[in-house]
């Protein structure tokens, strides 16, 4: 890095390098500005390196394993199936490194110019960006900020390095621990829970609220609680960890369970409570950039700040913490500052979970849509009716399609089953199009596809199912 007194100026500076400031980044240069992303840590941030990618990696590694050991009913027994950790991990890290190293030559394709240092704002046009030994002044019109977040650090539960950790320290575990305890059962808890479950670990998971992952209908979320509690995890809802002690092999951490405290030891704790804005180090207050209660930044339709040059996007701002978020909007902003009359627009945002089977959702649920006013028509389809699910040996689930009763319009999806995470897509582009159940039903689907449950859902809205008696 240039270490001078004289500032360096650039048209578009991005800081941080994850779905939100990658894609801002190549999409602003594509628009013809000349742009400069500026990265602290990782290019590809926390998806590409701490979170969606290796989670999913290892989440498939622990479903090949568990197959393995688990097909007796399709005829297919092996011997002695071994389970070597150590190439696991270096496999998981082989595709991040793929995908990183991917996103480098995109940027350097798109001429995007990468700064590596962390960004500290002076004032509304001005940065710092410093690394260990110097620091330069750059100079901008125009800035998106996709800084992400990080993970919530419990007062009581502090990370102790191997024994108490976020999703980071289990994702990057040299051995499967045998026992290990999960605080939170939002996504990410069961996510690397259910994976490490696969992989041979006696697994709990506490949970404050009445369900797992309650983000999602109850009928959704009792499925994955029965699945995961068929591999052995135990489930405690209404508990709260309220105390950790270290011990020669782990940790003990007594909690509250409906009103009596139970002991629970583990070698291995993993905090997984939610996460927090990276907007706290970040010199905003000099820019005029103004947070919420939450340290969200607060943004208009174009993910403008209270700082009219500068805007920002993905996991600082409000709405799900989720890639395909931060990367929609990091296009409205990188299009927005290119002048166009873009807007952001979350009807269609899915949730996913890689839980077992997994789940997603789009729009609007039934009571959502009741509560909106709606007069809705609340259709599901089991997957056990479905041909390929069954050839799959995976047909636990449905889906339910939530529509509007005067004219069919589709408002919501939701999926719990096999492959769920790529279904929800149709749905999306169905909302996003505003089109009715007719328009799906109407569309031929390949058999045997887990896509003919979308056709067939769709039948059962507008009252004439095939492959279910109505
Ligand atoms: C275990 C786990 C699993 C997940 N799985 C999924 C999933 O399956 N699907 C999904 O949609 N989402 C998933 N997520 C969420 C997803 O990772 C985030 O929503 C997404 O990464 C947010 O993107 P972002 O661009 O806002 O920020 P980030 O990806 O957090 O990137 C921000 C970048 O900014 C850098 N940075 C921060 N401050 C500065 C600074 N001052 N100067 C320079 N650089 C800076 C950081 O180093 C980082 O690289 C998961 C998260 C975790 C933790």
């Amino acid at each position: 890095m240039v270490v001078g007194d004289f500032p360096v100026e650039v048209d578009t500076l991005i800081i941080g390098s994850g779905p939100g400031g990658y894609v801002a980044a190549i999409r602003a240069a594509q628009l013809g500005q000349k742009v400069t992303i500026v990265e602290r840590d990782y290019v590809g941030g926390v998806c590409l390196n701490v979170g969606c990618i290796p989670s999913k990696a290892l989440i498939e590694a622990g479903h090949r394993y568990h197959n393995a050991t688990n097909s007796d009913d399709m005829g297919i027994s092996v011997g002695d199936v071994k389970l070597d950790f150590t190439k696991v991990q270096e496999w998981k890290g082989s595709v991040v490194d793929k995908l990183t190293g991917g996103v480098e030559g995109l940027l350097k394709g798109n001429n995007v110019e990468l700064v590596r240092g962390e960004a500290y704002f002076m004032d509304d046009s001005t940065a710092k960006i410093m690394d260990d030994k110097s620091s330069q002044t750059y100079k901008f019109n125009n800035c998106i900020i996709a800084t992400g977040s990080r993970p919530i650090e419990l007062p009581k539960f502090k990370f102790i390095e191997g024994k108490v950790m976020s999703s980071t320290g289990a994702l990057k575990l040299d051995k499967v621990p045998e026992k290990m305890l999960v605080i939170g059962g939002g996504y990410i808890g069961v996510e690397l829970g259910s994976a490490y479950a696969d992989l041979g670990a006696e697994v709990t998971i506490l949970e404050g609220t009445k369900q797992i992952l309650p983000g999602f209908e109850k009928q959704m979320s009792q499925l994955v609680s029965k699945r995961l509690k068929n591999k052995g995890v135990t489930i405690k809802t209404e508990a709260f960890a309220q105390e950790m002690e270290e011990t020669d092999n782990g940790v003990k951490v007594t909690a509250e369970i409906k009103g009596k405290n139970e002991d629970f030891e583990a070698d291995v704790l993993l905090v997984t409570v939610g996460r927090k804005p990276n907007t706290d180090e970040l010199g905003l207050e000099q820019a005029g950039i103004e947070v919420d209660d939450k340290g969200l930044v607060k943004i208009d339709k174009q993910c403008r700040t209270s700082a009219s040059n500068i805007y920002a996007i993905g996991d600082i701002v409000q709405g799900p913490a989720l890639a395909h978020k931060a990367s929609y909007e990091a296009k409205v902003a990188a299009e927005a500052i290119s002048g166009q009359p873009t807007e952001i627009d979350y009807t269609a945002i899915p949730e996913v979970v890689f839980s077992g089977p997994e789940l997603a959702q789009v729009g609007l649920t039934e009571a959502q849509a009741k509560d909106e006013g709606y007069d809705v028509v609340a259709s599901k389809f089991p997957f056990q009716a479905n041909g390929r699910a069954l050839s799959l040996n995976d047909s636990e689930g449905f889906m339910k399609m939530v529509t509007r009763k005067e004219d069919g319009l589709v408002l919501g999806v939701q999926i719990a089953g096999h492959n769920a995470s790529d279904m929800i897509s149709e749905a999306c582009v169905a909302i996003e199009a505003g089109m009715t159940a007719e328009d799906l039903a109407l569309t031929i689907h390949a058999h045997p596809s887990l896509g003919e449950i979308t056709m067939e859902t769709a039948e059962v809205a507008i009252g004439h199912p095939v492959h279910i008696v109505k």
